[in-house]
């Protein structure tokens, strides 16, 4: 059997099927239901948010953050995320201005973004690449001096902490992601987060079709809810969440112990940050050697990601020349190695062996 980069984790069926009687009970499937308001108290709790609203995806979260702060023009962003970071921008009609990483946290640079702003400039969407939080203090600084929206891709960022928050808190809206492959999911799913009131209710507005009441279309929405039976999982999946990252945490120091003594680069951690091991993120000192690595992996039946490949820059609708030589350099070069919260000893071990393996021929 193929061992793939992650595996999503799965609450035992009994405590599924119990919250899916309540939901036929109700009958009540979507539209604000009472999971769908369950989750967001529980989140709200148990990451001690101010606000929080439950999204069908993380994708329609960064799109209707994006509208929800009016954002036009330019906006500054990183070329080294996943693809759904730039396509948002792209499709809420505004040009993404890309600045690179710096090369150990490969996270954007706010030396970079300085630079990078224009009379044109709206908002900064920057990503907490693999859960690493971004330099919060020195992005909101130059917002605030730019008079700049921020919007962080917290796609990853379950669960980490910076300064002992969540870093869901910082921004003027962070965006979540519940996909089946991130660290907390709810089958799909995403979330919103701002502490600020008016963001939230135009957001909440934005989710519904613009319906500010059954009769009242106040703006122009979309359809960014979530039904009951994601609510249910993501009811389901939280409490196991310290689990989950306690496991996952042994798993990649078990990673670490292995592959100690390989040329092999590793995302250094913000300054204050309480990581959640996400990912585990190598990089190699070349392509080349990335390359052979995987076909090695592949053989074995193991199916690495190159998370993130390509840099955001060379997407065929990027017309604009970007000088962001690190991203790409990171981009052909970084690997994620398999790792979920049950991942065993055994399977690390073998994977591990596999690159040693790989690597020293
Ligand atoms: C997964 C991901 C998204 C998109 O989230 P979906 O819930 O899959 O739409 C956005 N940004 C980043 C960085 C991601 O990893």
């Amino acid at each position: 059997m193929n061992i793939n980069v992650t595996k999503p984790f799965l609450p035992p069926v009994e405590e599924y099927l119990e919250r899916v009687r309540g939901i036929w009970d109700r009958a009540w499937l979507t539209n604000n239901g009472p999971l769908v308001h369950e989750l967001e108290l529980q989140l709200r709790k148990k990451l001690q948010l101010d606000n929080l609203l439950y999204t069908s995806n993380g994708t329609i979260a960064l799109q209707i953050a994006i509208k929800a702060l009016r954002l036009k023009g330019e906006v500054i962003t990183t070329p080294f995320s996943y693809v759904a970071t730039t396509s948002s921008i792209v499709w809420e009609a505004c040009e993404p201005v890309m600045v690179d990483i710096e090369p150990e946290g490969l996270l954007i640079d706010p030396k970079r973004i300085e630079e990078a702003i224009t009379p044109a400039t709206t908002g900064i969407v920057a990503t907490h690449v693999f859960g690493n939080p971004c330099d919060v203090e020195a992005i909101s600084k130059i917002a605030r001096e730019h008079k700049l929206a921020v919007i962080y891709d917290a796609a990853h960022a379950f669960g980490a902490r910076v300064h002992g928050r969540s870093v869901f808190a910082y921004g003027d809206i962070a965006t979540a992601s519940f996909h089946a492959t991130k660290l907390f999911h709810t089958v799909e799913g995403g979330a919103v987060i701002s502490s600020s009131d008016e963001l939230i209710d135009r957001m909440a507005l934005l989710r519904n079709f613009g319906h500010a009441t059954a009769t009242h279309i106040a703006d122009v929405g979309i359809n960014g809810k979530n039904s009951e039976f994601h609510a249910a999982m993501g009811l389901c999946n939280l409490p196991y969440v310290e689990e989950i990252i306690s496991a996952r945490g042994n798993a990649v120091r078990r990673y670490d112990a292995n592959l100690a003594g390989l040329p092999l680069q590793r995302q250094r951690l913000t300054e204050g940050c309480e990581p959640n091991h996400a990912y585990y993120p190598v990089i190699f000192e070349s392509e080349e050697i990335l390359l052979k690595v995987v076909t090695e992996l592949n053989r074995h039946g193991i199916m690495p990601r190159r998370y993130f490949y390509p840099s955001l820059n060379t997407l065929p609708y990027i017309h604009r020349k970007f000088d962001v030589p690190v991203s790409e350099s990171v981009a052909r070069r970084v690997l994620c190695l398999p790792l979920w919260a049950s991942i065993s000893k055994e399977e690390i071990d073998m994977i591990s062996t596999v690159v040693c393996d790989a690597m020293s021929t």
